[in-house]
């Protein structure tokens, strides 16, 4: 399955092997600005290629714990990553998924979920489990 941000600065390629999660829309006020909702599989890899690195920025918040990677060209959030124990864990932003071979009616699925308050080792230990892992991030410049 493959994805992109508008502009195609910031592209992925993604094999679930399941069928797709329901999205998960964070209710933080930086994804719902973004209009986020996150899928990932466990088990599953992605490899994202970035073509202009200028046009790619890193943003953190609260614990820092993860980083929203955006595309500044069309200004859309395509993934998240988070390190733990030295390996890369994401989840993708299905606003960026190819919606042909999905449906567009996947996306008026997604379910409203809360981390706020949610504790470091906890929300760490939620992503080993439901993230897609490894993430590998490929620039072409
Ligand atoms: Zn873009
Ligand atoms: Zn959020």
């Amino acid at each position: 399955m493959e994805g992109a941000c508008s502009c195609g600065n910031i592209t992925f390629d993604w094999q679930p092997v399941l069928p797709l999660a329901t999205p998960r829309a964070c209710q933080c006020d930086y994804c719902q600005r973004q209009q986020a909702a996150y899928v990932s599989e466990t088990q599953t890899g992605f490899s994202v290629y970035i073509r202009r690195r200028d046009s790619h920025r890193i943003v953190t918040h609260g614990t820092g714990s993860a980083q929203f990677h955006e595309c500044t060209s069309c200004d859309m959030l395509v993934f998240v990553s988070s390190l733990i124990d030295g390996k890369c864990y994401g989840v993708i932003n299905t606003r960026c998924l190819k919606a042909d071979g999905i449906g567009v009616d996947y996306f008026d699925t997604a379910v409203a979920v809360s981390f706020a308050g949610e504790q470091l080792s906890i929300r760490l230990a939620r992503r080993k489990k439901n993230w897609c892992k490894p993430v590998t991030v490929i620039h072409s410049e």
